[in-house]
């Protein structure tokens, strides 16, 4: 995938749709200057710009489900060639199958930690319900995180919408591919001992914040 010696090891984010990787990604990226990683992210733009990876992608996330593995692994893969990203790397949302984290051990491409955000199941569709974002990706919650305008990015002005995958429907569906395609992936990495650790990630974003960066390594 990278197979770049000079790539440095990256972190993992894995998390239930919803468990706040995105947001604690940015933060992340802001403060050790990695870069972020999102798969969700680069097939949303792929799919706004009308390319052909984006028009094979969103029938499947318009339904909650996963983009084939070879898809998205050649997505990584190009990130990851991008000389910003051999300082270090997060990737969010991704591996989210088995094969998706086979294709990074192949590529030898090294995982130093991976951070579990835990939040538990009955609140995750209340958190995305909420959610509201705008073109360029700044992310507001209804209940948690309201922007100071009515459906105003208080960031770039920009209208703020709901995915067209945060409904009910749509969140249920993806959080069984959670529970049935990443959760092996997250056993694996549980293999190795040390790698995996889990953080709670309830509460306020900052606190949780604070959690991550303790268990960093
Ligand atoms: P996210 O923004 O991470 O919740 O991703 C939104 C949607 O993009 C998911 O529900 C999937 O349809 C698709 N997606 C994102 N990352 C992956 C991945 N690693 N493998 C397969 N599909 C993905």
């Amino acid at each position: 995938m990278s197979n770049h010696p000079e790539l440095q090891a990256g972190i993992v984010l894995v998390g239930a749709p919803g468990s706040g990787k995105g947001t604690q990604a940015t933060r992340l990226q802001n403060t050790l200057g990695y870069v972020h990683i999102s798969t969700g992210d680069l097939l949303r733009a792929a799919v706004a710009a009308g390319t052909s990876l984006g028009q094979q992608a969103k029938a499947y996330m318009d339904a909650g489900g996963l983009v084939p593995d070879a898809l998205v692994i050649d997505l990584v893969k190009q990130a990851l060639a991008a000389p910003r990203a051999h300082k270090g790397f997060l990737l969010d949302g991704f591996p989210r199958t088995l094969a998706q984290a086979r294709a990074l051990e192949a590529a030898d491409v090294r995982v130093s930690c991976v951070v579990n955000l835990l939040v538990p199941f009955e609140l995750i569709e209340r958190r995305i319900i909420g959610r509201r974002s705008c073109p360029n990706g700044h992310v507001f919650h209804l209940e948690y995180a309201p922007p100071k305008r009515q459906d105003v990015c208080d960031k770039c002005g920009q209208a703020l919408a709901q995915r067209s995958d945060d409904t009910p429907e749509k969140v249920r569906a993806r959080l069984e591919k959670f529970a049935s395609e990443t959760q092996p992936v997250i056993e694996h990495y549980a293999h190795t001992p040390g790698l995996v650790v889990d953080v709670d990630g309830l509460g306020d974003p900052d606190e949780v914040f604070a959690r991550v960066t303790a268990v960093l390594r």
